[in-house]
């Protein structure tokens, strides 16, 4: 049996189960206690300062974030379109409505200047949104600059979904820092993960002493259970946040694994026709979470979705990028500002196996499959 060789699969470090012993022997199983504290703290010394609530979840996070930043029914929220749709589904449980927005083709984010043209436009009507959610793909962040300037010039918050983007920096700094709010995600595949679990960053501690109070059912400092405000029970358990301290000491790692991967990738298959490579920005270093090419169909001899199958065969796990959000079913009746650029990296966009655990071979083993189709297809 050929063994199955997958996207993104999680890799500890060995460190976990310490953190994790530590709990049981203090008996600190509960969504409270000493890892979690500290997970929040040693993760803010990775990303450069600020704040940290650990929670169950990215999406948890982004939740949270639009409700510190007051979305609320009926509001328009701005947001990447080329993405997963756990960045868009909580401006859904906010009763909000999301507008996409298209990408651009050097980091495959959202474009700057359709944001600025379109903010520009809707201040004139008089149909600002209420927030903005700016996503960073694939471990590469956005151009952050220009889209916190002109949120900033109209007074719109700025969220970062940095779910994929954790080990990533933007001029020497770690995306989902720069805006108002800032999410990571500690899912399976993602670069490090718990399991399950996020984090919601601010450099404002307040807002921050607000989501942890939002993510533990809003209780009211009273001896009785109190309860002005509606809540959630969001909080990342404290076995977890153990498994999470283990993996961030092995962050660099991960990131520089991952980007080697890349490299092999692009050396071996970059003079292929029609293979062209994710490109990284200048203004920043990409983790490479995962490896991401296009396939040109006229030149590479079949398409992306043809070539998707093939490597399936070979069990070799691959997937589209991201199906834009404004061409999903559940998204029909929401605008999108442009979405071409976004339409082309899905029609034609593939994300290789980009585990930080691959071994040589099992690389190897997708080049060749690559290689093998694009010889057959042109013979
Ligand atoms: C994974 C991911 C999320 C959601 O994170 P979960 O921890 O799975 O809830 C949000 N946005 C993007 C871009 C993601 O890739």
């Amino acid at each position: 049996m050929t063994k199955r060789i997958l996207l993104s699969t999680p890799h500890m470090s060995g460190e976990e189960i310490k953190f994790i012993q530590e709990a049981f022997d203090t008996n600190w199983i509960a969504p409270v206690g000493p890892n979690i504290e500290a997970f929040e703290e040693e993760f803010c010394q990775v990303i450069g300062g600020g704040y940290a609530a650990a929670l169950s979840a990215g999406t948890a996070a982004l939740h949270l974030a639009l409700r510190l930043v007051g979305v609320s029914p009926g509001d328009e929220v701005f947001c990447s379109t080329l993405t997963f749709i756990a960045t868009a589904n909580p401006i859904v449980y906010q009763k909000a409505k999301p507008v996409f927005i298209d990408s651009d083709g050097i980091s495959w984010n959202m474009d700057p200047n359709l944001l600025a043209e379109t903010i520009e436009y809707r201040a004139k009507i008089g149909k600002l949104p209420k927030a903005v959610i700016l996503v960073h793909l694939y471990g590469q962040s956005a151009d952050i600059d220009p889209i916190l300037k002109v949120c900033n010039n109209y007074s719109i918050p700025l969220i970062e979904d940095a779910a994929e983007a954790l080990g990533a920096t933007y001029k020497g700094k770690a995306p989902g820092t720069f805006g108002k709010i800032g999410i990571y995600s500690f899912n399976g595949n993602k670069i490090i993960t718990t399991s399950g679990g996020g984090m919601l960053v601010s450099k404002d501690p307040q807002l921050v002493t607000k989501a942890k109070f939002l993510a533990t059912q809003a209780r009211d400092p009273a001896p009785h259970y109190q309860h002005s405000e509606i809540g959630y029970n969001y909080r990342l358990s404290n076995i977890l946040a153990g498994v999470g301290r283990g993996q961030l000491k092995v962050l660099q790692d991960r990131v520089a694994a991952r980007r080697k991967n890349f490299e092999i990738y692009q050396q071996e298959l970059g003079n292929l026709p029609g293979i062209q490579f994710m490109p990284e920005a200048s203004y920043g270093k990409t983790t490479r979470w995962l490896t991401c090419i296009t396939v040109d169909p006229k030149k590479f001899g079949v398409d992306r979705e043809t070539l998707r199958l093939k490597l399936n065969e070979k069990h070799i796990e691959t997937r589209p990028v991201w199906k834009p959000l404004h061409l999903q079913p559940v998204f029909a009746d929401c605008e999108c500002i442009g979405g071409t650029i976004a339409e082309d990296l899905f029609t034609n966009g593939l994300c290789l196996p980009s585990g930080s655990n691959l071994k040589i071979e099992d690389l190897k083993r997708v080049i060749n499959a690559i290689i093998q189709v694009s010889n057959y297809t042109r013979s």
